[in-house]
């Protein structure tokens, strides 16, 4: 896909997408329609997929060449830029069960690998052949990133890892990307490559959540696990930059994805007031409810508009900070309309908005983590204010 393309969407006074755009739109909506939107019942009903349907849906995604869009060619992705992979984070957000997990993303910070961790972790990841879990909460580092507790201490040859990782991805993973802080010094935060399955690893829990998600959020204990200098991704310290850059992404992907599950929510409630008649007319002619459609609606066109723009600068203008600021604003936005809306798409369907083979009650339910994950609303109105604080009000509202 060709980055340039990007350009059209805010060139001068032109702020439709173009034709390269509308085209990856459109077949990303058939790949999650076609692929996704089938196994949502599966999913639900069996609290998670089997291995093997896994394993089907990953041959698909690589099948329509959507594995990896965020890494370049050379590493074995898609090379799309950031616009181009919120096109297809909207509308894998339509899916509920997070089945847009199965659409790797391996994390951005990966491209820091050496020629060997490439190799052996994100080529193949690319491939669909391999799955990382980007492990850094534990039970007494939340939002507080730097009171991990998780050391790496040195050894001879590499080091030893003893820790705790809590609400992980890891479910569907075979090695995980540990944030730890080396000799338990909170200013050396390293990330390194552990296999789940070297000496040490174990999975402790896997609590249930919420939602019914593809698969597990499993806690897991790391008791002197052995690792050599060649599994440390980046360098020595470079943890919190690299997690930070991961951020950036990770919080736009969140902010597509709940654009598109706020926009299936709202077109099947609309579907649904045409057609659901009580007293003699359609429930949408009731003012209550054709008020409830028109706020849904204003939510995600503006939601939408700041999403667009911001995944449009990053993919175009590379101001890290700026980068990091917005995506922050466009998290908290998307992530907390998608919650009103989903709600009020319940609400408009009544009784039948409240069952779980409804899409609408699982995309309500689905987005109430996206407020809390990849830092909570809390912790994006803090860097928020921060950044008011530190550049000033222009970085939000100067434009
Ligand atoms: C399903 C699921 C999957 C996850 N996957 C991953 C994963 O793959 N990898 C990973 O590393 N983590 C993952 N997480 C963890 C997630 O990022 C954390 O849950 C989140 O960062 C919040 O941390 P916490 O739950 O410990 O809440 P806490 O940090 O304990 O916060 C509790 C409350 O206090 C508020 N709060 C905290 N600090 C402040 C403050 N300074 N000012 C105001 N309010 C504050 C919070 O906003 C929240 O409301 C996942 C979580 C869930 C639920």
């Amino acid at each position: 896909m060709d980055s340039v393309s990007s350009k059209s969407i805010m060139n001068g006074t032109n702020f439709s997408l173009s034709e390269e755009h509308r085209r990856l739109q459109s077949r990303a909506r058939a790949f999650v329609d076609e692929v996704l939107v089938s196994a949502e019942l599966e999913c639900e009903e069996g609290g998670g997929l089997s291995a093997g349907r896994i394993s089907e849906l990953t041959r698909s995604v690589v099948d329509w060449e959507f594995n990896a869009v965020n890494h370049s060619p050379e590493d074995g992705g898609q090379g799309y830029d950031n616009f181009e992979q919120m096109l297809l984070n909207e509308q894998l957000g339509r899916a509920t069960g997070a089945l847009w997990n199965v659409v790797m993303q391996p994390a951005s910070s990966m491209r820091f690998a050496t020629p060997e961790q490439k190799r052996e972790y994100l080529a193949p990841t690319c491939r669909g052949e391999r799955r990382e879990a980007y492990v850094i909460t534990e039970p007494g580092a939340g939002s507080d990133v730097r009171a991990v507790q998780t050391r790496a201490d040195r050894i001879d040859g590499g080091f030893k890892i003893n820790g705790e990782k809590w609400f992980t991805d890891g479910g569907g993973a075979d090695y995980l990307l540990v944030h730890a802080h080396v000799d338990g010094d909170p200013d050396r935060p390293t990330v390194f490559f552990v296999d789940k399955d070297v000496p040490g690893v174990r999975v402790e829990k896997t609590p249930s959540f919420t939602h019914n998600y593809v698969w597990g959020h499993p806690q897991f204990v790391l008791e002197d696990v052995e690792v050599g200098e060649d599994k440390i991704l980046g360098d020595v310290g470079e943890g919190f930059e690299l997690t930070k850059d991961w951020f950036v992404e990770a919080r736009l992907a969140i902010g597509a994805r709940c654009v598109g599950a706020a926009t299936r929510a709202t077109e099947i409630a609309n579907e649904f007031a045409a057609g659901r008649v009580q007293f003699g007319q359609p429930v949408r002619d009731f003012q209550a409810i054709e008020f409830m459609l028109a706020d849904m609606a204003v939510e995600i066109m503006a939601s939408k508009s700041m999403l667009y723009r911001v995944c449009w600068e990053t993919a175009n203008e590379s101001d890290p900070k700026l980068a990091h600021a917005r995506a922050s604003a466009v998290k908290l936005q998307c992530s907390e309309m998608a919650s009103r809306v989903c709600d009020k798409a319940v609400q408009i369907m009544g009784g039948r908005g409240y069952q779980r083979e409804n899409p609408v009650e699982r995309l309500w339910r689905d987005v109430r983590v996206d407020r809390i994950w990849e830092g909570t609303s809390e912790v994006q109105r803090m860097i928020i204010g921060g950044q008011i604080k530190k550049r000033g009000l222009d970085v939000y509202t100067g434009w």
